[in-house]
């Protein structure tokens, strides 16, 4: 390609808190009724004052010492002057000269991007037009709601930088318990600064991606624009100056608006807060809210359990997945105080954390998405990491056959038992008893006498069949492999 691509990265995030930035109305994303999460502070009322929210601000510095920024001693609040009827006051409060985080960054996957900043502002209200155009509505329960902003430098790329950006920053909030991070539900949102230059050149118009909410979208909206604009290059015309958004439908990128004059917010300091001395908000005590971040994480998983790197990532995906696999491993490390059955050799711990791996990611997730959540939701697993690691223990010994185990699994998804209790009630135990499968397998070979005919001739694909059949008549609870050894020697 001639053109080499120019993104930087504006992310917003709604930071989780009790009460609003300013005020103490409470913060709640999740309220459906309009206006009532509001009070005179948060609706610009005159002669009201506001008091910075303590949690928002070392939540903001929290973010900051993760992506290495430096952290500003002292910083202060800013207006940003400009009218919109969803910003009651007439203006934001926000930072611009003194941001309280700069100079930071995050890695992804072995590259590394520059953070410009992070600074902490304040949310505006909701707008809702009539379809018809004839009134429109405003609701103010997010005016007020503490916000990040992260700015990038113009470090990304490609479409793929910039979802793996916007991922890795999502985890890392949700890690830190700093926002849930819900792009669907406005708690984050992106903006792309892109434009297109000729190696070595001064960088080209900038166009802005907004609204979009995922980032995958995001990163399908930078690829098609990166299409775009190198055709229009290429055609010896001009890109515009313009803000576009992302058509999921049609796959396109679309002008929301060409943009005027740049608009002068007439910053000036925030006379009703006073500045802002980080060094009194205990940065150490900050400091020691740090938890292991999902690159860490990633590390140390993959050297200590030797897992596929699929099977890594999906397990970090968020903090407590990756917490309720540890309790599991270590149950299973446990091995006496967890399960009567012989403990298995050395060389096995690896399988048997595999298993659990395979197990958690594949079937608990398959659960999970049948309830309509995924695997974010793992504070809601009833089964303790204790009873999942017992059902392992019962796997690796064959107790359970594979159906066994589904339905073993969904029977403690559902009831939070103990795997013992299931088994013994649901009459899930596995039948390895080899009278009894003989017995089993003697009915099959008298009642199929066509494929047991074929077998006989050579044809070892009915083998197959007839397990199955005993597989059948044992309700599944056959041990399908001492099945097989069993019809081989009653056939021969
Ligand atoms: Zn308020």
């Amino acid at each position: 390609m001639n053109y080499e691509p120019v993104i930087g990265l504006e992310i917003h995030a709604q930071l989780k808190t009790k009460t609003k930035m300013f005020c103490d109305s409470k913060n709640d994303s999740d309220e459906k009724h309009p206006n009532v999460n509001i009070c005179p502070i948060c609706t610009g009322q005159p002669g009201t004052l506001p008091v910075a929210n303590l949690e928002a601000i070392k939540k903001t510095i929290l973010l900051g010492m993760a992506l290495d920024c430096r952290i500003a001693e002292h910083t202060f609040f800013e207006r940003k002057n400009y009218f919109y009827p969803d910003l009651p006051k007439g203006y934001q409060i926000s930072q611009y000269q003194a941001p309280l985080c700069e100079r930071g960054e995050l890695n992804i996957k072995g590259k590394k991007i520059r953070v410009r900043r992070v600074h902490i502002e304040e949310d505006t209200g909701r707008l809702f037009h009539d379809p018809k155009g004839k009134y429109s509505l405003i609701d103010f329960n997010r005016a007020g709601v503490p916000l990040l902003e992260l700015v990038t430098e113009p470090d990304l790329h490609s479409g793929e930088e910039v979802r793996k950006f916007g991922e890795e920053l999502q985890m890392i909030l949700r890690y830190l318990g700093i926002s849930d991070a819900d792009m669907q539900k406005g708690q984050m949102r992106v903006e792309v600064n892109m434009s297109l230059r000729k190696s070595g050149e001064k960088l080209g118009t900038k166009v802005e991606l907004k609204n979009i909410n995922s980032f995958r979208y995001a990163a399908q909206a930078v690829d098609y624009e990166i299409k775009r604009q190198t055709e229009v290059l290429e055609d010896g015309k001009k890109v515009i100056q313009e803000t576009r958004g992302w058509d999921e439908v049609k796959q396109k990128t679309f002008s929301q608006r060409t943009k005027e004059e740049a608009q002068d917010y007439r910053y000036f300091p925030e006379p009703d807060l006073p500045p802002i001395n980080t060094k009194d908000l205990g940065l150490e005590g900050i400091r020691a809210m740090l938890v292991e971040l999902p690159s860490q994480r990633r590390e140390r998983f993959k050297k200590l359990y030797n897992l596929p790197e699929h099977d890594i990532e999906v397990l970090t995906l968020n903090k407590q997945l990756g917490d309720y696999f540890e309790k599991v491993v270590s149950e299973l490390n446990a091995w006496d105080k967890l399960s009567h059955l012989k403990k298995p050799p050395k060389e096995h711990e690896e399988k048997l954390i595999k298993l659990a791996a395979n197990y958690l990611i594949t079937e608990l997730a398959k659960l999970l998405y049948e309830r309509g959540t995924g695997l974010e939701e793992m504070d809601y697993i009833k089964i303790t990491p204790e009873n999942f690691a017992e059902f392992i223990a019962r796997i690796y010994h064959q107790e359970v056959s594979s159906s066994g185990a589904q339905a073993l699994l969904k029977e403690m998804f559902e009831t939070g038992e103990d795997p013992s209790v299931i088994i013994e009630k649901k009459d899930l135990a596995q039948v390895s008893d080899a009278e009894e499968l003989a017995q089993a397998a003697q009915e099959v070979i008298a009642e199929n006498p066509k494929p047991v005919e074929d077998y006989r001739k050579g044809k070892k694909e009915s083998l197959q069949f007839l397990v199955g059949l005993v597989m059948k008549k044992t309700k599944g609870k056959a041990n399908p492999q001492v099945a097989r050894e069993i019809l081989e020697k009653e056939l021969s």
